[in-house]
């Protein structure tokens, strides 16, 4: 049995909102991400694997034998006129076909500049495709992308993790390197809130991911289109960008949230290192079409 007191200190903890599983670039399944997020203490997580909705399913069950509420997600590539943008998509209807098609169309998009990038390294390195599809530990249910080659090239000896494959062979300035084409971030808004779902921009003020940051004015035109808020606290985002960002999101009416990013061993990011407040997860519900379980 829960005293009050547990069960309040429960409702209080602040939640993480930005996790991926094993399908995505993940490496714990659903399940491990819930019994992690319930050892720390959190007061709930979000799932958001990368472009899909195929961990669902696994996490709702996980929600409800753990008696741990989850909030199912995605994150979703975007593009803003070459800035890559990341976002948060929550509580969204998941069979809706605009948001279905546009996964469908990231997805194959990715596939194809995954394996063409394969092809390249593979002149150079002792790794092929199907070593490449052999990390994507779901099989056809993941979304299949640079990390996988990244873990293909550790398991092939060339790196010792991950991020040192990123900082070299699988990185964006890598002579290997094949961008892929994304969604504009208004086309993504759109399609999200025809969902019913609640939508954020990940890691907005992350430099290490572009060479130039999204400007006032274009924040200010995305709340205009229906953004509902900005990851203001993410490993990524230095103190000046948070207090940038913060700005930004009381000045365009935009909820604020924190989420840690957390890839399982896959990167150094810890579970709840950035948490979210438990009445900006109120207030999210609140504009989702979807429940939490759990
Ligand atoms: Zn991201
Ligand atoms: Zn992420």
């Amino acid at each position: 049995m829960r005293t009050t007191r547990q069960r309040e200190e429960e409702t209080q903890a602040g939640w993480d909102l930005h996790c991926h599983t094993v399908y995505s670039d993940g490496t714990l399944n659903p399940e491990g991400l819930v019994r992690e997020a319930q050892e720390k203490g959190l007061g709930g997580v979000a799932i958001t694997d990368h472009d899909t909705t195929a961990g669902w399913a696994d996490a709702g069950y996980a929600a409800r034998e753990n008696h741990f509420p989850v909030m199912r997600g995605s994150e979703i590539t975007a593009d803003h006129h070459g800035i890559s943008v990341h976002m948060l998509a929550y509580l969204y209807i998941p069979d809706n076909p605009a948001l279905q098609a546009l996964f469908a169309a990231t997805r194959a998009r990715r596939i194809e500049r995954t394996k063409c990038m394969v092809d390249r390294l593979a002149k150079d390195f002792p790794i092929t495709w199907d070593d490449v599809v052999a990390q994507a530990k779901e099989g056809g249910d993941t979304t299949i992308g640079r990390p996988h080659i990244a873990d293909a090239l550790v398991a092939a000896g060339v790196y010792p993790d991950r991020s040192a494959a990123f900082a070299a062979a699988v990185g964006g300035r890598s002579k290997y390197f094949i961008p892929v084409s994304s969604p504009s971030v208004e086309s993504v808004i759109t399609a999200v809130k025809e969902a019913g779902g609640v939508i954020f921009i990940a890691h907005p003020g992350a430099t290490s991911r572009n060479r130039f940051l999204l400007s006032d004015d274009d924040f200010h035109a995305f709340a205009d289109r229906g953004l509902d808020g900005l990851e203001v606290r993410h490993r990524d985002n230095s103190a000046e960008q948070q207090e940038r960002l913060a700005g930004i999101a009381d000045r365009f009416s935009l909820l604020k949230s924190g989420g840690s990013d957390w890839h399982g061993a896959g990167k150094p990011n810890v579970l709840g290192e950035n948490r979210t407040d438990p009445s900006v997860v109120a207030e999210i519900v609140s504009r989702g079409t979807i429940d939490l379980v759990g």
